[in-house]
């Protein structure tokens, strides 16, 4: 807790300062960092934090007392590690003075509860998923999707009330849409603004709701959206087609559909970004003398000439033979391929004949230890009567 301001310069006041200018100063604080007035600003998140905690001692007498001889030693114990134990503070002065505060930042037609509620206001985005192949995320491919889809109702061109009436001024919330909920803890929702719950942030109340829709002002028709998916989309990655999400509000325009898109895997080619990965078996023939060999590509086979003496394991490129770039299809990436060198499980007498021979010229490995432990029983009974 070294780092920890003293209390009483966090608020800037003096240390025989009375409780009201305590309150004074404190306000004065919270109004310049209050999260709402800070969106996204963690400095001045911290500064009310810390302004707020220092009120919450230095307001209450017994606290204050206990600070004033130990200092903030005499809550250290209280809190936890770097905690604050609040039990105890006055919280009905401190939400008090929140009210007033939220009443000074957006009280009486502010610019925030306006502009929110009662502009245009674009619709919400809507997702669906679908999910499409490997070859169909390489080359593209068109998908329908079903949609629910909120179409304006015509009998009531939106407003949701009887044709004939109007929406009325939420009596709640007085058509602001919000109001200063003050029942919250505090330092979790300083940034307590609360939608109205009687017109659900509208600000308006529909007294005779129109029968077709009732009241909601659109209905939900299943519709059928076409999908262009570019070639070279990659799993996760999102479509967005404009206009067809959920209604705007007050005349603001609809929202996107976002067609998420994920992409089963492939068993013979493994994607990374816009290059693909694969493996290729090799004969022992092929990896010895080298030449031209078989690899599947995205593009069916082609071939590649490798030189004499291919070590297993060993990976070759083949540039250009990767997924072309979603926005550019000119740009491709490169195939990587691991070439396995396939030993053979089941031989034929005559090519086990012709191992032998070619072990004997080039190494003797098979003899190693001076006996053939390769013979079979009939390598033996052949040999046995040969003598
Ligand atoms: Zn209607
Ligand atoms: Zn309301």
């Amino acid at each position: 807790m070294a780092d920890k301001r003293d209390y009483y310069e966090v608020l800037g006041v003096d240390k025989n300062a009375d409780s009201a200018t305590i309150k004074k100063a404190y306000r004065k604080l919270a109004k310049k960092y209050h999260p709402d007035a800070n969106p996204g600003d963690e400095e001045a998140a911290s500064k009310f934090k810390e302004a707020s905690e220092a009120y919450a001692v230095l307001s209450d007498d017994s606290k204050r007392k206990q600070y004033d001889q130990f200092g903030h030693a005499a809550f250290d114990g209280s809190g936890g590690a770097g905690g604050f134990d609040f039990n105890g503070a006055d919280f009905s002065d401190i939400f008090g003075g929140f009210g007033d505060i939220f009443g000074d930042i957006f009280g009486g037609g502010s610019r925030r509860s306006s502009r929110a509620n009662n502009g245009p206001m674009r619709g919400a985005d809507v997702r669906v998923g679908i999910t499409i192949n490997f070859n169909e995320a390489v080359f593209g491919c068109k998908k329908e999707v079903t949609i629910n889809f909120k179409e304006t109702c015509s009998k009531c061109n939106g407003t949701g009330a009887k044709p004939g009436t109007s929406p009325e001024k939420c009596s709640k919330c007085g058509g602001r849409g919000q109001y200063v909920s003050q029942q919250q803890t505090l330092f979790g929702t300083m940034q307590s603004v609360t939608t109205c719950p009687d017109c659900n942030g509208t600000g308006k109340v529909i007294k005779e709701k129109c029968p077709d829709c009732y009241g909601a002002g659109y209905i939900s028709k299943k519709k059928k959206v076409s999908v262009d998916i570019p070639a070279g989309i990659d799993d996760r990655q999102s479509i967005r087609i404009t206009g067809q999400g959920e209604p705007g509000r007050n005349g603001g325009p609809r929202g996107d559909l976002l067609v998420d898109i994920r992409v089963r895997p492939s068993n013979e080619f493994e994607r990374h970004g816009m290059d693909i990965y694969t493996t290729t078996s090799i004969s022992f023939a092929q990896a010895a003398l080298g030449g031209d060999i078989r690899v599947k590509t995205i593009d069916g086979d082609v071939k590649f000439n490798i030189k004499p003496g291919t070590q297993t394991g060993t990976r070759i490129r083949l540039k250009g033979k990767g997924v072309c770039h979603v926005r550019n299809n000119s740009m491709r990436g490169d195939q990587y391929s691991t070439l396995v060198v396939k030993v053979p499980t089941k031989l034929t007498s005559e090519q086990k004949e012709l191992i032998k021979k070619f072990d004997a010229v080039s190494g003797n490995t098979l003899n190693e230890f001076g006996e053939d432990k390769h013979e079979t029983a009939e390598d033996k009974i052949k040999k046995f009567f040969k003598k």
